[in-house]
């Protein structure tokens, strides 16, 4: 087999320049990524470039940006240069069109001189479609002069939120980009494209990079293969080890909030027998390449990280990510959670919170800003928006409500109630009135004139006879002892709810105390009932677990099962030999969807998502065989 293997893929069949300029844009997308249709968004957009009109597109992470400049890249008569910030996504896209049989190369400073003039001398020789470059070449001397010699079609931003100072990556080697485009001798078609929603970002953009007349996209940011859950645990680790063994052939990340906690943790599984690796801004450039080198080639499945892992990387075949610490914020629990399932099937998001959570990421938070010199009021204000989103992302780690729909609505957009696809929509809840309690709760903070936090306004109510109670005087509040009946954790959990529902609020300082909102009055004087969900108090955490079969592998039978792992086994040792990634030679996706349509032919086999014509030569054989091979033993 390895003979065949070799001489298989050493036919090589690549792109010559200018071919496709008589293809239809779906037989682009056919013939060279083997998708059958375009996701939604993209059409706009390729139709947009191929008219000549600058674009704009704003899309989740994993919805498919790539595809909306490379299709008209591949259409448009000369070069298209793609700006991208980062060489790990620069090596990443080029190695991934490669094996869609596309000529690219990247330009970065992980060429030598000597190698990047090469590379030059060849596009000039128009040898390349698409090239990627990073910002700080486009002023070089022998770039612009390479560049004011060929016809450039048109220059693609990627990440074009690094352009905005107000975004979170500002980069200021992308203010590069305008005096290159100024220089070139004709000005080429601009796309730009981003994950980031905000409008002020968006109009950074626009603004910069003087897109003229564009046509702005912006996609809806559900991902609908995305499972969401969240998990009130004590013993993480136990709980970790349990979903990792439970999913042992997945590749999935665990983020966590400091080295610290990465370190050990990453310890605690290679003791238990995982193949995990790990990533920080603490180990040195060379372990963290290795690290990422093993995660991107399944080699270690497991990668445990800081979130100083994860911007560039493509893997599309990550399975689930949990984060065994809750973020700081839902704009970067959503960003690293979104880094599962790229590929558009089923993956986990699992969040384990623990109150403590909370605290660590409030001196987090705190340390960040004695790192970076501010006036002392700039510094306040955004202290009081990061605790402010802070205190949002613990809402979601609290709320009953659909998480999806949570998180759709933080950034604006209105999902729908329901989605059937999170730990709240699965979760048994019966509706309780819990007006009298929620009633006590506030009228106590009342008594205590908002003078307190959320443990000592529960110890009160709840009667506890501790030292603050005494010292406080609350033992003389009306409301003492007056839910010593109800046990502490449904008394949070109504806490939450009136917190999330905004009848009660806590103050953004060190200290955290209750206070009242305008809607407080309604409850204390207009008689406005409060119903929350509530888990059935028998149920719980434990109920809910193992009722839901996880991951993707839930939805194949036995003898499909079978199938995949010598599909996927299969593949990686494809991947070897050729020194890619296995989810650049197929998908988990590709993968699944073979072995439920079992293709016997390479016309079947090429109607199969993932499956274009170069992949079809390069691999079909091997691929039709192994399908054969699983059909007979199960026959
Ligand atoms: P983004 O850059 O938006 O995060 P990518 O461009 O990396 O997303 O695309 C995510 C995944 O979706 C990739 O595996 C890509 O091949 C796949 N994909 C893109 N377009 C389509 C399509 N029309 N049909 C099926 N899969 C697609
Ligand atoms: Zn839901």
């Amino acid at each position: 087999m390895d003979n065949k293997l070799d001489s298989l893929l050493s036919n090589r069949l690549f792109v010559t320049l200018g071919m496709e300029i008589n293809m239809t844009k779906q037989e682009v997308l056919g013939k060279y990524f083997g998708y059958g249709s375009f996701r939604p968004g993209q059409e706009t957009l390729i139709d947009a470039i191929l008219d000549g009109r600058d674009v704009l597109g704003v899309m989740p992470t994993g919805a498919g940006k790539s595809v909306c400049y490379q299709v008209p890249a591949l259409m448009l008569p000369g070069i298209t240069l793609v700006v991208s910030p980062l060489i790990s996504l620069m090596m990443d896209q080029v190695k991934a069109l490669n094996q869609a049989g596309i000529h690219a190369a990247y330009i970065n400073s992980s060429l030598t001189e000597g190698q990047i003039g090469r590379a030059l001398t060849l596009a000039a020789q128009g040898r390349y479609k698409i090239i990627y470059v990073a910002p700080e070449r486009l002023e070089t001397e022998g770039f612009l002069a390479f560049a004011g010699s060929v016809e450039i079609s048109m220059v693609t931003v990627d990440e074009a939120h690094c352009i905005s100072q107000w975004g979170q990556d500002f980069r200021p080697s992308y203010l590069k980009i305008t005096q290159f485009l100024e220089q070139l001798p004709a000005r080429p078609i601009i796309s730009a494209f981003t994950a980031t929603a905000t409008r002020q970002v968006r109009e950074d953009i626009l603004c910069v990079l003087g897109l003229a007349d564009p046509e702005v996209l912006v996609t809806g940011f559900n991902r609908e293969n995305l499972y969401f859950e969240v998990r009130h645990v004590k013993n993480k680790d136990a709980q970790l080890l349990d979903y990792i063994s439970a999913h042992s052939s997945d590749s999935g990340i665990i983020y966590c909030a400091t080295r610290k906690n990465v370190e050990s943790v990453c310890a605690y599984l290679e003791d238990m027998g995982v193949d995990a690796t790990r990533y920080h801004a603490g180990l040195g450039a060379d372990e963290r390449r290795r690290a990422q080198e093993d995660f991107l080639y399944d080699l270690k499945p497991v990668m445990v990280a800081t979130n100083a892992f994860g911007m560039g990387i493509d893997k599309s075949n990550v399975r689930y990510v949990i984060h065994y610490n809750m973020p700081q914020s839902l704009e970067n629990y959503y960003q690293e959670a979104g880094r599962a399932g790229r590929d558009g099937a089923a993956a986990d998001c699992i969040l384990f919170y623990s109150p403590q959570d909370v605290r660590t990421n409030q001196y987090l938070i705190e340390k960040s800003k004695d790192d970076q010199e501010m006036e002392p009021q700039v510094r306040e204000a955004v202290l009081e928006k990061d605790y402010e989103r802070l205190k949002k992302m613990t809402y979601y780690c609290v709320t009953h409500d659909c998480l999806r729909d949570f998180i759709l609505r933080y950034f604006g957009e209105y999902g729908s109630s329901y989605c059937g696809n999170c730990s709240n929509c699965l979760a048994h809840f019966e509706s309780e009135d819990v007006t009298q309690v929620a009633k006590t709760l506030v009228s106590c903070v009342a008594g205590s004139r908002q003078r307190y936090g959320i443990n000592v306004i529960l110890d009160t109510v709840h009667g506890a006879n501790t030292v603050k109670v005494r010292n406080y005087g609350l033992d003389r509040n009306p409301c003492y002892g007056k839910l010593s009946k109800v046990d502490t954790p449904r008394l949070r959990q109504v806490l939450n709810h009136l917190l999330l529902e905004d009848y009660l609020t806590v103050t953004n300082d060190e200290y955290k105390l209750l206070r009242f909102t305008p809607k407080t009055k309604e409850l204390l004087e207009d008689g406005a009932r409060v119903v929350m969900k509530l888990p059935r108090q028998e149920e719980g955490q434990a109920a809910q677990k193992g009722k839901r079969p996880s991951g993707k592998a839930a939805f194949l039978e036995d003898e499909e099962r079978d199938l995949f792992e010598a599909l996927r086994a299969l593949r990686m040792e494809i991947a070897r030999q050729e020194r890619v990634p296995p989810y650049l030679v197929f998908s988990d996706k590709t993968l699944l969807e073979m072995c439920r349509k079992r293709p016997e032919d390479r016309a079947q086999l090429l109607g199969i998502s993932g499956v274009g014509e170069r992949k079809l030569e390069k691999y079909g054989a091997l691929f039709l065989e192994c399908v054969e091979k699983a059909s007979k033993r199960s026959d």
